[in-house]
Order: structure tokens, then sequence, then C-alpha cells
């Protein structure tokens, strides 16, 4: 028995949101075996488990009668390196940005757009996380995970996970993978993705016309301190709503009353408008109602001013989303995991 599982925890440590609710049983996974052991623990005592990685995508609105099992495996190794192309494998709790700063101190480049992104690598997958133009799927080189419903564990190519924008089918089928370890194909020649909002403009602007992986990343971390709120300081879970997609005619018929509308043209023809711009544009951008509220620089992204509790945030949520469908017609999914 190498889990230590312990009794009621305030989860507030392992949430980004800083939301204080408690777990019933809390322990964290250092091995393979330590999540057999939870598992094993979850069905002899009929306690749901609930793996978590760093917290940076959850919206927790009440204690959770389950046991919490946090993510804390480490390991990177390279499997296989032809001299331009390595496939390098991180275990499931490898904070995520440290792990991308370990591969460009290799002079790997590939994963440099997905700088500072909070988390582990094993949540990764789940909405196929990306920014900057960049989605794991573009670098992804498998997964293995472990099957809750028959116990074996099972190796996953690049097709079989069906990503998609923040999807994947480890977000589709809830519950039945616990991710152990992630995959990636990387390149020791860089090929930088560079036109995506401001990213050659901050290079520009440092006076690099040649940019490295490494100065892409380091680009890419100064423009996300200026827009996003730091965790550690405000709490926040990134994101709070996904992009959406929609037809072009009723993309076209905003733009109409709306001129200034930010849309994205998709290769199938839908339309990708920024929530952000519309969550702006409908005024709620600064919006605070008691310690729930939206960033003042960011309006995608909801914050906690200190003791707002999940249930305060989804309230705001659901009202940002009906008066976005009221005034646009458009809906507004929620990205973070709710419990
Ligand atoms: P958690 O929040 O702990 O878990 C997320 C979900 O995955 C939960 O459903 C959990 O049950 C499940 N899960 C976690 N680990 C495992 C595992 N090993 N096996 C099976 N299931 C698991 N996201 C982006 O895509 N792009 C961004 O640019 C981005 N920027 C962000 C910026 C900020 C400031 C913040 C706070 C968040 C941002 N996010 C972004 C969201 C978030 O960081 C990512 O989704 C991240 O991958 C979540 O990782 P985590 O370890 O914190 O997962
Ligand atoms: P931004 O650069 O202000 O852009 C606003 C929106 O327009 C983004 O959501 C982005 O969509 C889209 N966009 C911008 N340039 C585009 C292009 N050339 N082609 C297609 N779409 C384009 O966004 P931001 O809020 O500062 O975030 C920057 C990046 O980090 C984005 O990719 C964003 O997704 C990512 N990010 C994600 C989270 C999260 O929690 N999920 C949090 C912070 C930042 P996309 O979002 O589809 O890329």
């Amino acid at each position: 028995m190498s889990l230590q599982v312990q009794s009621q925890v305030s989860l507030k440590p392992f949430n980004s949101f800083g939301v204080d609710v408690q777990a019933r049983l809390f322990a964290e996974a250092h091995s393979d075996a330590d999540v057999r052991e939870a598992l094993a623990y979850g069905l002899e005592y009929k306690v749901p488990v609930l793996v978590i990685g760093g917290g940076s995508n959850l919206l927790l609105t009440a204690d959770i009668d389950s046991l919490v099992l946090r993510m804390a495996t480490r390991g990177i190794r390279v499997l296989s390196d032809d001299g331009s192309k390595v496939v390098i494998e991180a275990e499931a709790g490898e904070p995520w940005h440290p792990f991308v700063q370990h591969t460009l101190a290799q002079g790997l480049s590939g994963l440099e757009n997905l700088s500072l992104i909070p988390g582990t690598v094993g949540a990764a997958p789940m909405q196929n996380i990306g920014a900057y133009g960049v989605e794991i799927k573009d670098v992804f080189a498998g997964l293995t995970a472990l099957d809750r419903q028959s116990g074996e564990l099972r190796d996953f190519t690049l097709q079989e996970c069906n990503f998609a924008y923040r999807d994947s089918l480890f977000k589709q089928e809830p519950g039945r993978w616990v991710i152990l370890r992630v995959r990636f194909a990387l390149d020791r020649a860089a090929h930088l993705h560079l036109e995506y909002g401001p990213v050659r403009q901050r290079l520009t602007e440092q006076g690099i016309d040649h940019p490295t992986a490494t100065d892409v990343s380091q680009a890419i971390c100064s423009i996300r301190n200026e827009k996003l709120p730091d965790p550690a300081v405000l709490g926040n879970a990134g994101s709070f709503f996904k992009n959406p997609l929609v037809s072009a005619a009723l993309a076209a018929r905003i733009k109409g009353e709306y001129p200034d509308l930010v849309a994205y043209a998709q290769p199938d023809g839908q339309m990708k408008l920024a929530a952000g711009w519309l969550i702006e544009r409908a005024g709620w951008k600064g919006f605070r109602d008691a310690d729930a509220g939206v960033h003042k620089l960011q309006a995608l992204v909801l914050v906690n001013y200190g003791s707002a509790t999940g249930l305060q945030l989804l309230n705001l949520a659901q009202r940002i989303q009906k008066d976005i469908s009221e005034r646009f017609h458009v809906d507004l999914e929620m990205e973070p995991n709710r419990y």
C-alpha cells in the first residue's frame, strides 16, 4: 500500500479558480500502481474516483463526494531520435509548461506556441489544448491510458483520439480513461507558426527577424503575461467559453449590425466567432457581482476575486450565455469541466 488517502481535504489549492470545496477523500498518484490502487479502493468502498491534474480547467460547484486522485507521476524520456524527428514521452503528472521548456532546451520544436498553458501533460489531450494556431494534435505521437471499464492499458494513435477543437475522445467519454503518459513527435529543425494574433508583431518589436522556437516561446509568454490573469494572484480557469462556430449567414447578419465583429472562416464554410469579442461587446468586460467577475483585460476569462463559490461563477456564466443568445442568437458553450 503506497497510496495515502486523506479524508475531508479542501480542494482550494488544487483548482486554479481557488474555489473552496471539500473532497470526501483525496490522494496523489505517483505511479501506475497508485492509480490502480486508487481505482481498487473506489470499487471496494463504493466511492467514485475523480482524476485531476493541475485543476486549471475545473469549475467545482459543490463538495466532491468522491476520491479525488491528483496525478503526480513524473518522468520524461526520449523514445526515438532519427536526427531530425524526436519522439518524447512524458508522464501524466508532469507540469505542462516546464515540459515545454524542457523540449525547447533540448533543441526540439513543436510545442513553443503552447507555452505557459497551466496544467499537466496528462490533461493536455483531454481538450486537445491549443493556442496561437497550434493544437497538441499537430505534434501528437500517441498516448497510453488505463481503461477503467476493463482495467487494461491501451495505446492510442492520433486517429483514435478523435481530436477536434477543444475536444477529444477522452472528453466525450468522461471518467472512462486515465491518461498515464503522452508522446509527442518534435523536430530538430523549427517549422514555426507565426501568423496567429500578435506573435510576429511582438517578435518584430523585439528586433527578431529570424526567430528560433525559444524566441517564439518567449514572445508568447510575454503576450500571455500581459493579457491573462495569473491564477496564483487572481483565480481563473483561462477561457471560460469556447469560440462558437456559426453559419456564414448568421456571421454575416451579425457583421451587418456590428462591422467590427471578429470572425474567422473555417475550412468547412462555418465561421468561428471570437467569444471574447461577443462578451465584451455585450458590456460584460470588467463586470463584477460579489467576488465573481469578468476579467478587466480579457472578457473571455471569468475570475474569482477571493471567495466566489463555484455556483456564483456558474450563475454569472449562465447570465452571460443568456444575454449573448438574446443579443446575437449565438450559443456559448462552457469550456471548463464542471463537477
Ligand atoms: P484539470 O483541470 O485538473 O482537469 C481537466 C479535466 O481533465 C478534468 O475533467 C479531469 O478529470 C481530466 N483529467 C485530468 N488529468 C487527467 C488524466 N491524467 N487522465 C484522465 N483525465 C484527466 N487551455 C487551452 O487549451 N489553451 C490555452 O491557451 C489555455 N490557457 C489557459 C490559461 C490559464 C490562465 C488557465 C487558468 C487555463 C488555461 N487553459 C488553456 C485551460 C487549462 O490550462 C488546460 O485545459 C489544461 O490542459 C488543463 O490541465 P490540468 O492538468 O489543470 O487539468
Ligand atoms: P486573441 O489573440 O485575442 O484572439 C481572439 C480570438 O480570435 C482567439 O480566441 C482566437 O481563436 C481567434 N484568432 C486570433 N487570431 C486568429 C487567426 N489568425 N486565425 C484564427 N483564429 C484566430 O486571443 P487570446 O484570448 O489572447 O488567446 C490567445 C491564444 O491562446 C488563443 O489561441 C486562445 O485560444 C489561447 N488561450 C486559450 C485559453 C483557454 O483557456 N482555452 C486561455 C487563454 C488563451 P482560438 O481561441 O480558436 O485560437
